[in-house]
């Protein structure tokens, strides 16, 4: 049995991990590689193997950096079926679509600028009695894949629910175990047998946080053979959750006392968004600040947050006892969402107190953009930052504090308040992987840490072989495990 570790080995997108075992191969995860658009691209661009040898694939969850290259397998030549749980599955649907929109709005802006490049260089050269520079870009630039191919690959498609065995090749079986980390998020738990050897393996996928609001706490791991785990967070201890509210609150009187203005709160459609308004149900259901208008203007976090209300299956206790008690929802009476980009313009007209949830989380697309551009320079205006902000984001450069930001090709004086919010993370921090792991020292044969950069994942591995864990592995990219 081999195990390579194709994606995500001392970086935390392009999941996608290979088990080869009795002539098949399975994939653990497709995932994209993210971060800034032009190497972003080039690093899509292939696949490390044949797509057509590839035999299933089984997915942890829904996140771009963990699904994302799914409909690019299957327009090379992949024709397995994709294993998921049916949150997962469903959310694919959503997530996959808007992803072929942006892939196809980040060629067209890769291509314009290449096209405006190349006609400077000549205007140059011609200015210049010069010839054409060497090195311009001759190709234009592709969308990693269309529309259509996200409809071929939902096809491919078999769920399944928690906790039930499916076989995914021969002599492979496997089961999704509760993640909590996004909405239908799993571990996997699989047994691999061959030449009449049997390995019993985990993938941690993306690892969530007991006490999260509205989804189930995380399943702990059990004794293994192989464990594969992300390491994100692996140095670094989160805020409490529980502070959230309570900042949240405090956020919200700010905007109160000022009567007028904003509280923007740039947050990922998927998740964060249905968190912060968890939250935010809370604050008002609590009487920790008056209630104000709440809107949610990002069509794919309208999306999300419907599909994931249709799911009480996947609601923890506590949500689901505010849905006994007739609260109607985990979310609140009065909570808005536009639909039309007319309703989206229409808010302008909002004099406020008025709180916009809307994506993308790093503030580099989406609506919040036209919020921000409306008042970044204003003194009546707050933003919360509830999540990662990726190098060369704006949402980085808000956060550490620019004097003047670009947004939407126009310059603007930073005078809003900045106010980092980072308890919101759904990933398990330091703390957390260290208490699930700590019972394991002794139950697990091979760690192997993934999905973390090596400041995250170093100081892990440390405290893991401190703990006594016979074999930790911290891979580097195509790495393979043999066992045998
Ligand atoms: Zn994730």
């Amino acid at each position: 049995m081999e195990l390579r570790i194709f994606g995500a080995a001392q970086e935390v997108t392009g999941s996608c991990h290979m088990i080869r075992a009795n002539g098949a191969s399975v994939l653990l995860d497709c995932g994209l590689v993210q971060g800034r658009r032009l190497e972003a691209y080039r690093r899509n661009q292939s696949f490390p193997f044949d797509p057509e040898s590839i035999t299933a694939v089984v997915q942890s969850h829904a996140h771009l950096d963990h699904a994302g290259k799914l409909p690019m397998l299957v327009r090379e030549g992949f024709r397995g079926a994709i294993h998921a749980t049916h949150g997962t599955g469903e959310l694919c649907q959503l997530l996959l679509t808007d992803c072929a929109h942006v892939l196809m709005r980040d060629a067209e802006y890769l291509n314009r600028k290449r096209i405006k490049q190349k006609v400077r260089a000549r205007r140059k050269a011609k200015q210049n009695g010069l010839t054409l520079p060497q090195g311009l870009p001759k190709e234009e630039v592709l969308p990693l894949y269309l529309h259509e191919d996200v409809g071929e690959t939902m096809a491919l498609f078999s769920t399944h629910g928690y906790g039930e065995w499916f076989e995914v090749g021969p002599g492979m079986v496997f089961r999704f175990r509760e993640a909590g980390h996004t909405f239908g998020s799993a571990w996997l738990e699989a047994v691999i047998q061959e030449n009449g050897k049997s390995w019993r393996l985990a993938y941690s996928g993306d690892y969530g946080r007991a006490g999260l609001p509205i989804l189930r706490d995380p399943e702990p791991f059990g004794e293994t053979d192989i464990l594969i785990c992300e390491s994100t967070y692996g140095n670094t201890v989160h805020p409490e959750f529980q502070g959230m509210v309570h900042d949240l609150a405090e956020a919200v009187q700010r905007l109160v006392q000022r009567g007028h203005g904003r509280l923007l709160i740039p947050s990922f459609a998927v998740g964060r968004t249905q968190n912060v308004l968890y939250c935010l149900g809370r604050v008002f259901d609590e009487a920790l600040a008056p209630q104000v208008p709440v809107v949610v203007d990002s069509p794919l976090a309208t999306a999300a947050t419907k599909l994931i209300t249709q799911y009480p299956e996947y609601f923890d206790q506590e949500t689901l006892e505010l849905l006994a008690n007739g609260n109607g929802g985990p979310f609140f009476p009065g909570l808005r969402f536009t639909e039309s980009v007319e309703e989206s313009k229409a808010l302008n007209q909002e004099e406020g107190p008025l709180v916009i949830v809307s994506a993308s989380g790093m503030m580099e697309n989406g609506r919040i953009l036209h919020h921000l551009a409306r008042y970044v320079s204003r003194r009546d205006a707050e933003i919360l930052v509830v999540g990662f902000q990726a190098d060369g984001t704006l949402g980085r450069r808000l956060l550490e504090g620019a004097a003047t930001v670009n947004i939407l090709g126009d310059s603007y004086k930073v005078n809003a308040r900045i106010t980092p919010m980072m308890g919101f993370s759904s990933h398990a921090d330091r703390r957390d992987l260290l208490q699930v792991l700590n019972p394991l020292a002794k139950k697990t044969g091979t760690m192997i840490l993934v999905h973390g950069e090596d400041e995250q994942r170093k100081p892990l591995a440390k405290a893991l072989r401190d703990l006594g864990f016979p074999r930790v592995e911290e891979p580097v990219e195509k790495q393979a495990f043999r066992f045998s």
